[in-house]
């Protein structure tokens, strides 16, 4: 069902005497993105563009509503993002945005949708996203609603990097790299230039350097390596992601009450009753 060009439903196409019916009992996913340099081959778009992709592919194959997408996201940091010193990196702080994501999913979730799934395409905004969330939920505003909140790339399994890129850097050092440059090539030729930039000392990940020095942290603004990217690895690793994230919301693994949704069940009958086999099958694996 994707791939085949239909727009997803988009909510704000919606009147406000049609939403509230609209979305009782549905989906809607929000892209969450940002604006930051991308290295001298790929637009500040990037993690805007990637996020809203796989948004549009899961809302189309789970029947669901976009939200239009969070534009400016969490600051750039040297070791996951090449940093400020890169033109064209528009961001708030932290503080801000979790303020801005929770208040924005307080007033979302007074629809009365099932469930809220948010797409993250920025690697610095994740932790902010995951707080404001909490911040909600810890207010009750949650109760009733499932959320499912990742970043993309957390949904690629280790044995499709291992199998598809060569000497893979880890996720946080993917900036503008193989990965990125092929989902856009694949999505977006027009907006990548020729260029193919390598770094060969990509960062560890996790680790905070003051003060950093630019030129050895990145090939001007890029990371890791960009040799081996395609419009095919981009296509190939779109599926992937599109096929993790539609399986993680319809078998609702880990939530408490995905088995009680009724949309849940009658969408994904084969899929359910094949997942409570599994169940009932291992030892022990029956409890409530
Ligand atoms: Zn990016």
């Amino acid at each position: 069902m994707s791939g085949d060009g239909t727009a997803p439903r988009r909510l704000t196409d919606l009147t406000s005497t049609q939403v509230t019916d609209a979305v009782r009992g549905r989906t809607v996913v929000w892209p969450v993105g940002a604006v930051e340099q991308h290295g001298p081959h790929l637009p500040l778009s990037v993690d805007l563009l990637l996020a809203e992709a796989v948004a549009d592919g899961i809302a189309r194959e789970l029947d669901a509503f976009t939200l239009p997408a969070q534009a400016v996201g969490a600051r750039s940091l040297p070791q996951s993002g090449g940093g400020l010193h890169f033109p064209g990196t528009v961001h708030v702080t932290g503080g801000t945005l979790i303020d801005f994501l929770r208040e924005t999913i307080t007033s979302l979730v007074r629809l009365p949708m099932a469930r809220l799934v948010v797409v993250n395409g920025h690697y610095e905004n994740e932790p902010f996203l995951f707080e404001a969330l909490d911040q909600v939920r810890q207010r009750g505003l949650l109760d009733g609603t499932e959320v499912f909140a990742f970043s993309w790339w957390s949904l690629v399994r280790d044995t499709w990097t291992d199998a598809e890129i060569t000497a893979f850097p880890g996720w946080h050092a993917e900036h503008a790299g193989v990965t990125e440059t092929s989902l856009m090539l694949h999505l977006h030729p027009d907006l990548v230039t020729g260029e193919r930039p390598d770094h060969d000392r990509p960062p560890r990940a996790g680790v905070y350097l003051h003060p950093v020095d630019v030129d050895q942290i990145s090939n001007r603004g890029i990371l890791s390596s960009t040799s081996g990217s395609s419009a095919a690895l981009g296509e190939k690793l779109l599926r992937h992601v599109l096929d993790e994230a539609v399986a993680l919301v319809r078998e609702g693994e880990g939530l408490l009450f995905a088995q009680a949704r009724p949309d849940r069940r009658s969408r994904t009958g084969d899929r359910r009753d094949r997942a409570a086999e599994r169940r009932t099958a291992q030892p022990g694996g029956d409890h409530p």
